[in-house]
């Protein structure tokens, strides 16, 4: 539940209202909006029976939470927030292009491609060190070595670096060479993982599974929030569906929803969604007009050559002809 202040309400009114709470051994969590507080409770609410909190001092209301999550409920936390990386800021007004390759590959490949999308106006670079494949004979990652080239490009470009991490061994390595960690599609349930990701502090770009509802996605953000880290960036790339021409099927309709439920930035990603080069750009467009904050895109130098998703990777003037080309909606959208 939640617990809305009067306008104006006093701060040793919300003070008080936050000491009932925990006296009863639940967790208040405050979110200060421009014009009224709202006290989160988090825990077994019939603790609070007989606690009078209602007539409490600058008590406006209280309102029933449905959904089992809490944290990252809209409901609970009113206005969106904005998550720090590195030096970005994910959230409204901006528009984050996070591009690279789907796996890093060499030291060559991974620093070409950083030059590449930086000089295009992305702001990350992505890259993958653990590959999560579907054939255990494809091409698995380089693993650290990997993440030693995303520090060097970082540091030769500026750019902020994001890595998929697979495992607590992947995360506990990742953390020290990048200034996000993505948990993909996958792992979107793999409590564990979330549950450590969530222990870490680190900012966290948490995909949505391939067959998972939006329900349950932000309970797999929810683990992470939990265990103290606000640090997240949800990411749409696609859900399984009976269509076969593509992938995955974008669910567009996950950006209004996810507004509409949550507080979290919300990247869209077209290439895992739709597995093909030439819908990636109407498909940023409508992710944009839809009110993503972000968009994620692979590229790669030689997408014929490359060791997984050559067909989604952009080339290096194909993604510098998206970003002049999705430039106009993001400006419409008032983000940059
Ligand atoms: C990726 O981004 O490299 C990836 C594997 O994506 P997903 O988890 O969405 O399949
Ligand atoms: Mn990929």
């Amino acid at each position: 539940m939640i617990i809305i202040m009067k306008p104006g309400a006093s701060e040793e009114a919300v003070q008080k209202v936050s000491d009932l709470i925990r006296s009863r051994g639940l967790q208040a969590h405050l979110s200060k909006g421009a014009e009224v507080t709202i006290v989160g409770v988090v825990g077994d609410k019939t603790r609070l029976q007989g606690s009078n909190i209602e007539i409490s001092e600058g008590v406006d209301k209280i309102v029933n939470v449905t959904e089992s999550y809490k944290l990252v409920n809209k409901k609970f936390h009113p206005e969106d927030s904005v998550i720090t990386a590195g030096t970005a800021s994910i959230g409204p007004g901006t528009l984050t292009v996070m591009a690279g390759p789907c796996a890093i590959e060499s030291h060559d490949q991974l620093l070409q491609c950083a030059y590449a999308v930086k000089k295009a106006g992305a702001t990350f670079l992505r890259g993958g060190a653990y590959k999560p494949r579907t054939s255990p004979y494809s091409f698995q990652g380089l693993e650290e070595e990997g993440l030693k080239y995303m520090k060097e490009a970082r540091e030769a470009t500026g750019l902020n670096v994001i890595c998929e991490v697979t495992s607590l061994r992947a995360l506990e390595t990742a953390v020290k060479y990048v200034d996000m960690i993505q948990i993909g599609a996958r792992n979107m349930q793999n409590f564990e993982l979330l549950k450590e990701a969530g222990r870490s502090g680190v900012p966290v770009m948490l995909k949505r599974g391939l067959a998972a509802t939006i329900d349950e996605w932000l309970n797999a953000a929810e683990y992470i929030i939990s265990e103290g880290n606000p640090n997240i960036v949800l990411c749409e790339r696609g859900i399984r569906t009976y269509e076969t021409a593509t992938r995955n099927t974008l669910d567009i309709s996950a950006v209004p929803v996810i507004r509409a439920k949550s507080h979290l930035p919300l990247i869209v990603d077209p290439s895992h969604a739709t597995g093909v080069r030439a819908y990636i750009e109407p498909l940023s467009k409508a992710a944009i007009a839809a009110g993503a904050d972000g968009l994620m895109i692979e590229v790669h130098p030689c997408p014929a050559c490359a060791l997984s998703d050559g067909p989604q990777s952009l080339t290096f003037e194909q993604f510098d002809d998206l970003m002049a080309h999705i430039r106009p909606y993001a400006e419409l959208a008032g983000r940059s």
